[in-house]
């Protein structure tokens, strides 16, 4: 009998993306597979789940949810198995899964995912027929409200759980006056319950009551120990640091394929490095740049301070001074939209800028650019340096979290012995990212130098075999501990 395991998301690819969670979500099902675990995803039942499950089959009905009625349906998507929330009140609704199309929170996200997670603990606790599960697995702050319910307010609190912290940085903090609407027992109102500084937290409460916590690479796992990357969580996290383990993520093959990538066109593959001079060509056109054989750089990022976007937008005039060129693909903060637009006109034919959010030209670009841009304050994985190396577009990444696991910084050691794969740099200010761009433009005028970064980030094994076998591994510890 294979384990059976619940995993709680609030998005998955390739239903629902505002993020890396979501490629996680939709990755994890097929990559602990082999390793007899049978995931089913339980989803809010947004338009696009809804559209894409279809009819479904009724496993169960809540008369009121927080206060909402609401259904459970099952189907799947290909092999994938899943379960969604139907509960038109919380989750249809135009825009995306937080918040409106002006990027406005729902003011009601305490409720939509407080629900979400009560649901989840009755179906972990095996209320809904025909669906039993050994452990439940919740992913960020959306879910995390899953373990509060499962282990102070169901019938099986002994049920495993692990929660996983895709970003610190959201954590799903409330007022205390939603509290008393949570149907959670007065006593969850304390330290080691839901209560944090004063608010109710979702992601403390998953933590607290977590069997495990993890986090998405073991560097990002040793840093949210400081307050600067555990964000009022650190006492927490040290306290529970025997229970905290860092695994990293994997490319999900089926999507990220140099070789064959259905994103794009066949010809546009990077069967060999050859090809990324073709396809170097069409993102310059994509982008209105010059054509050119020197470094073409690119940053496909949502445009925040986590991510470093002003520091990367202070340095343009520094990357075009020195001859390289830029197409960045991204949204977000919309002054920093606005200094890229600027960045652009400033120097037409040298920075392409394209805002919005666009899955194809995403894989363009790491099909065609030389470099990566990564410059993220804080990064608890990160997947575009994984694709980057996958693809033969050398990351170029700030030493932190998940960047710092994954890239081998190209010093001379590295390039001596043959194993560097990208560049790395330390602390996000201009100075640094300045620097690692010259070291860029350096390396790159030593093309055998730059084939071999390239050619070793490619041969890297960033699968999701070695995460799917870790996430198997911590399932069955935790059941059979438990059994
Ligand atoms: P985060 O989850 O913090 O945004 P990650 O690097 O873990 O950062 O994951 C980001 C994911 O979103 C990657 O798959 C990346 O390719 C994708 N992405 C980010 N911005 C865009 C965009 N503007 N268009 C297309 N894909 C994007």
């Amino acid at each position: 009998m294979p384990l059976k395991v619940l995993s709680v998301a609030s998005e998955a690819v390739p239903l629902v993306k505002t993020g890396g969670l979501a490629d996680v979500a939709g990755a994890l099902p097929a990559a602990v597979a082999p390793h007899d675990v049978e995931i089913t995803t339980l989803l809010p039942g947004y338009p696009a789940v809804q559209k894409a499950l279809g009819k479904g089959k009724l496993v169960h009905k809540w008369a009121s949810l927080l206060g909402q009625p609401a259904r459970l349906l099952s189907g799947s998507i290909g092999k994938h198995k899943l379960l969604m929330l139907d509960c038109p009140a919380y989750f249809a609704r135009e825009g995306g899964p937080y918040g409106d199309a002006g990027g406005q929170d729902w003011a009601d996200n305490w409720q939509r995912f407080a629900a979400f997670g009560r649901a989840a603990a009755d179906i972990a606790s095996g209320k809904a027929k025909g669906h039993s599960f050994d452990l439940v697995h919740a992913h960020d702050w959306q879910a995390a409200m899953t373990l509060a319910y499962l282990k102070l307010a169901s019938d099986t609190p002994d049920l495993p759980a692990v929660m996983t912290i895709h970003n610190m940085a959201f954590q799903g903090h409330f007022d205390a006056k939603v509290f008393p609407r949570l149907g959670l027992p007065s006593s969850a109102w304390s330290m080691d319950g839901v209560e944090n500084y004063g608010g109710v937290g979702f992601l403390k409460a998953g933590m607290q009551m977590a069997d495990i916590i993890t986090t998405v690479s073991p560097s990002y796992a040793a840093e949210i120990r400081q307050p600067e990357f555990g964000m009022g969580l650190e006492g927490l996290v040290t306290t529970r640091g025997n229970r905290v383990r860092g695994i990293l993520n994997g490319i999900d093959s089926t999507v990220w394929n140099p070789a064959e990538d259905s994103e794009i066109p066949a010809q546009y593959s990077v069967r060999t490095l050859a090809r990324r001079k073709i396809n170097k060509r069409a993102v310059e056109e994509a982008f209105g740049l010059e054509r050119s054989d020197g470094p073409l750089f690119t940053a496909i990022s949502r445009l925040t301070w986590q991510k470093g976007s002003d520091v990367l937008l202070e340095v343009l005039d520094h990357l075009v001074g020195v001859g390289g060129r830029l197409a960045l693909l991204g949204s977000g903060d919309k002054a920093i939209e606005a200094d890229l637009h600027g960045a652009a006109a400033r120097h037409p034919g040298r920075i392409g800028v394209h805002i919005g959010y666009d899955e194809t030209l995403s894989h363009r670009l790491q099909a065609g650019a030389d470099a990566i841009l990564v410059p993220s304050r804080f990064e608890p994985c990160g997947l575009t340096q994984l694709y980057g190396l996958a693809y033969g577009c050398v990351p170029v990444v700030a030493r932190t979290g998940g960047l710092a696991d994954t890239v081998i910084d190209a010093n001379p050691a590295a390039l001596c012995a043959g194993v560097a794969t990208g560049v790395q740099f330390d602390g996000v200010h201009y100075h640094a990212l300045r620097a690692a761009i010259d070291r860029v433009m350096a390396l790159y005028q030593q093309p055998k130098q730059w084939r071999r970064v390239q050619q070793n980030g490619m041969k890297a094994d960033f699968s999701w075999d070695a995460s799917g076998r870790a996430y198997a591994e911590l399932y069955r510890e935790l059941t059979e501990r438990t059994a």
